[in-house]
């Protein structure tokens, strides 16, 4: 099988303070250099305004890297408050979370601007971690495979074989997310397995063999090692559990 990378990334969300990030993006910044095997890779995604400092803490890791939560579709200009992926790259921080469901669910984001969104950030070499993901009441009428297909397919899709291979696909049932309610590992199993097939139908098995997908919803320190032992699942989106550092790196530990 294809080496995919194996990645832990934290999204902190909307949450800490300048020093409470600091102190928390050090400490773990520690730990994973002493405790996490070498193969994995570990990104912070922090808010905007934190993302220099935590960069600067991180230093120059080739396995720590800093991670921006959105950033806008368009290039530059009259968008107040925004962040465009060009200045996200001139601050030297290499990926960002798209699509995640709190985007799409409080913010209105969806498939065309999110198609948009992956453009800009691969225009300026970012990774884009591309959240994807069923609302319980999807699952519950059993049409969670069909929507998730067609989040990738609408915002994925149209990319060239060369920008495809640097996207990270994260799979996060929204059900699942900050509720403590995690999917079995059996049941992300089979929505990877679903996800990469469908890769492979638009890209062919050998480029969808090298794609990272990320389970994400309630990953903690106790379920961590089952979800990464399933064959499809190449690492973990995770919430809550980012923002205490020792709980973390056991997470970061559990491949
Ligand atoms: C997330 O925000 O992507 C997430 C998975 O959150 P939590 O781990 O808290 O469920």
């Amino acid at each position: 099988m294809a080496m995919r990378k194996k990645i832990v990334a934290g999204n902190w969300k909307m949450n800490k303070t300048l020093e409470e990030a600091s102190m928390l993006a050090s400490e773990v910044k520690g730990m994973v250099e002493d405790e996490v095997k070498s193969d994995t890779i570990v990104v912070l995604c922090t808010p905007s305004i934190f993302l220099l400092p935590v960069r600067k803490i991180l230093g120059d890791s080739n396995r720590i890297f800093v991670g921006a939560q959105n950033c806008s579709e368009h290039e530059s200009g009259a968008y107040t408050g925004e962040t465009s992926a060009a200045m996200i790259k001139s601050a030297n921080v290499p990926y960002v979370i798209l699509g995640h469901s709190e985007r799409r669910q409080y913010f209105g984001e969806n498939g065309p601007l999110l198609t948009k969104k992956v453009d800009a950030a691969l225009k300026h070499d970012l990774t884009p971690i591309f959240c994807c993901g069923e609302p319980l009441d999807v699952r519950e009428k059993n049409a969670h495979e069909s929507l998730v297909k067609k989040q990738v397919e609408e915002s994925l899709f149209h990319l060239s074989d060369a920008l495809i291979r640097k996207v990270v696909i994260a799979y996060e049932p929204v059900w699942a997310i900050g509720t403590g309610k995690t999917a079995t590992s059996q049941q992300a199993q089979d929505m990877h397995a679903i996800i990469r097939k469908h890769l492979a139908s638009k890209f062919g098995q050998g480029t969808a063999d090298l794609i990272s997908i990320l389970y994400g919803g309630s990953v903690n320190a106790a379920n961590a090692k089952e979800l990464f032992a399933s064959p499809d699942v190449d690492g973990g989106l995770v919430g809550g559990a980012s923002l205490k550092s020792r709980e973390f790196t056991e997470i970061a530990k559990s491949f």
